[in-house]
């Protein structure tokens, strides 16, 4: 409820951005200007406080750099120079070029972009309808998490995990790939909490991140191969009689046949793969089997590699060995993205009837691709964009920027600001931020649903995604009712079912109070005896679903398609494997890279190398390196020290190429293949080689 003092008014929202956490908030109000905003002291997750990159918000939503009118190039492509014009002249000219398009080749010429740049579920899909409603080229989302959770799905089905909130009272807490303090804020006091009541923390990760040295321990394997890091823990379990042989009787599927693969994978040949110590393997394996309860939490870091879906599935097999999903706190910790999904009337506002699914698809991942492919009919002529900034975010991106500039693509991009994308398009469209509109708030990180309210009107001439595409659906003539309809009736339509989890839920009561827990049973992690969402019903160490889709039904080590060991031919000349993390505290994804205040927290872009790695190239730290590969190249300095394993490099990710030193930034460098399942990218199969720069490098 946005309620009214004599000169203020506090209005409750929830942060946008995508991230597990989606924090709660309120918004002081005078004279029509934003003034403060916190993070709600009541919610029990965001528990009053934002993190380093949202915390000062309102300097985003009242930058000078905010696009505030449609804009119009007049400049080469790529050059970022526009001119304003007014939202009619702007409609009248795009739809009058679609509707060409559209004629001359057909409607599939015209390929949407979008992403989490909201994860609201009205903004975030309010292009879904329009796209589907002109049949163009479908985009398939899938950059983030796919992967993972359909290498979960394989063994335990979309089965409900264990809260993250659980986590306090797990005794053995394994991080498995996932940064939690930059990328997971507020699932960090909860482990606090579990650590103060004697829980151990082990971090898996190959750098050295702000989390991992918080660990009681970390484990550094080489990236890709934490499939093998899980197998070899498995073999010592099983061969030490550690496993849980009650459970694995009676709720899993495919023990023997996993016993016997199991014998391929002795602690030694996990440590030949993972370039860790065998004794490391075998001290992890016990700990892990003999400690109660224990959980595991991992998000993305594993997931982007062409063996990501692999390492997941394989990973996600161990909590029911050891039968570590009898405890409160044990399995395997997640956010109830189902529960959001199941009970939500998504289908009625987001109309999935109305996708053809027999139109072709282009998968995000492979933007570049298709932007310069000359094999696919038609080829793309049109490029609307919302929510998303693919210059940046998509990997290869000499590719993609490539694509970008063709003279003869008409790009249409709907912006808070001029972000390399914004700066190839044809027209820019100004956008909300999430102060200046409505919307709905799921989470992947908690159980508790948020209503954002408007707490000021749009600055300028922005809208929201929503009317965007409303103004849109009008200008090329289209009539249908439910591309028309307004923001509060599309949250009122999504809360509109009798599913007992959104019992007593209602848009009055979130306008009161801004959120609301779903109303989850107690027993909704169930798997304390069995009943897995799986074809079987049980855990599926063997996957008989697996060998349709010509996959190992059993887990197994995969090497990562770039890796010394996949492609030992391409490692002579590129020998070192990159990681672009989510490292860098004061972006989120994309965003925020381009602000003053986060780009000084920032500093610059760092590549992070071993000793034993910088010494034979004779890099000392703080030297100018050159960091390359076949896709291009970046610039930027060298930390030397004990931050990232030996044969590994890594360089945040997030940062735009144009501001960057040399002018391109970590996905210059990255794979654009996929994962072995999914859809998901690949971009952290890539080998790079790393040399000194003698010239200063020039920022961008
Ligand atoms: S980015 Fe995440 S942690 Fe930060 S304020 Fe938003 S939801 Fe909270």
């Amino acid at each position: 409820m946005s309620t009214q003092t004599s000169s203020d008014k506090i209005t409750r929202g929830a942060c946008p951005h995508d991230c597990p956490d989606t924090c709660a908030w309120q918004v002081m109000v005078q004279n029509g200007t934003a003034i403060k905003l916190v993070g709600d002291s009541d919610h029990p997750f965001t528990r009053g406080v934002l993190c380093a990159k949202v915390d000062h918000y309102l300097e985003r939503v009242y930058s000078p750099e905010r696009i505030l009118y449609p804009m119009r190039r007049v400049g080469a492509k790529g050059e970022g120079k526009f001119e304003r014009v007014s939202w009619d002249e702007a409609l009248m000219d795009i739809s009058g070029r679609l509707q060409d398009i559209i004629a001359q080749n057909g409607p599939t010429a015209i390929l949407p972009y979008s992403y989490m740049g909201t994860q609201g579920l009205i903004q975030r899909d309010a292009g879904h309808p329009f796209f589907d409603r002109l049949g163009t080229t479908r985009l398939v989302r899938n950059i983030c998490g796919s992967a993972g959770f359909a290498g979960s799905v394989v063994t335990n089905g979309i089965s409900p995990p264990t809260l993250p909130e659980d986590i306090v009272h797990s005794r053995f807490i394994i991080l498995w790939g996932t940064n939690t303090v930059v990328t997971n804020l507020h699932l960090w006091p909860f482990i606090q909490q579990a650590r103060k009541n004697g829980a151990t923390l082990v971090v898996i990760d190959p750098a050295k991140t702000r989390t991992a040295a918080q660990a009681d321990w970390h484990v550094q394997p080489l990236p890709g191969t934490d499939a093998a890091l899980a197998l070899g823990m498995m073999h010592v379990i099983v061969q030490e009689s550690l496993y849980d042989a009650d459970y694995v009787e009676r709720y899993t599927l495919g023990f023997e046949p996993l016993r016997e693969r199991l014998t391929e994978y002795p602690p030694e040949r996990a440590a030949q793969i993972t370039g860790l110590e065998a004794d490391e393997i075998i001290k992890l394996a016990k700990a892990y089997a003999t400690t109660r309860p224990t959980a595991i939490r991992t998000l993305i870091g594993l997931e982007h590699h062409s063996n990501g879906a692999m390492m997941h599935r394989t990973i996600k097999c161990l909590p029911a060995l050891v039968g570590a999903w009898r405890e409160r706190g044990g399995g395997i910790i997640g956010g109830p993205a189902e529960a959001f999904f199941r009970s939500l009337n998504i289908a009625a506002v987001r109309k999935p009837e109305l996708e053809d699914q027999n139109i072709r698809s282009v998968n995000m991942v492979q933007l570049g691709q298709a932007l310069t492919s000359h094999e696919l009919d038609p080829p793309i002529r049109s490029l609307i964009v919302h929510s998303s900034n693919p210059a940046a975010i998509a990997p290869n991106q000499n590719l993609v920027l490539q694509g970008l500039r063709r003279e003869d693509l008409f790009t249409v991009v709907h912006e808070q600001f001029l972000t390399d994308t914004a700066r190839s398009a044809d027209y820019v469209l100004p956008a909300t931020t999430q102060l200046e509109h409505a919307d709905l708030l799921w989470s992947w990180g908690h159980k508790y649903l948020t209503l954002n309210q408007p707490a000021i009107e749009p600055l300028g001439e922005a809208v929201p995604n929503t009317e965007f595409f409303r103004r849109l659906a009008a200008s090329l003539g289209l009539e249908d009712a439910h591309l028309f309809t307004s923001d509060e009736e599309r949250i009122r339509t999504l809360l509109t079912s009798d599913h007992p989890y959104l019992d007593g839920i209602s848009y009055e009561q979130l306008e009161e109070n801004g959120w609301a827990p779903l109303n989850l049973p107690a027993d909704y992690c169930s798997l304390a005896e069995g009943g897995f969402a799986t074809p079987s019903g049980k855990c599926e160490f063997y996957a008989e679903s697996l060998i349709a889709q010509g996959l190992d039904p059993l887990p197994t080590h995969v090497p990562p398609k770039e890796s010394p060991v996949g492609d030992p031919e391409l490692a002579r000349r590129y020998p070192l494997m990159l990681l672009t993390a989510k490292s860098a505290l004061h972006f989120l994804n994309s965003s925020y890279a381009n602000l003053p205040r986060h780009l000084k927290a920032e500093g610059a872009p760092h590549l992070d190398l071993h000793m034993d790695d910088a010494v034979p190239r004779d890099i000392r730290d703080g030297d100018q390196v050159r960091v390359y590969n076949d896709r291009g190249e970046v610039k930027l300095r060298a930390r030397v020290g004990n931050r990232i394993r030996t044969g590994v490099v890594s360089m945040p990710s997030g940062w735009w190429a144009s501001l960057s030193p040399g002018g391109s930034s970590a996905n210059a460098l990255t794979a654009d293949g996929l994962s072995d399942l999914g859809g998901g990218g690949d971009f952290h199969d890539t080998l790079v080689e790393v040399e000194k720069v003698m010239q200063p490098v020039v920022t961008g």
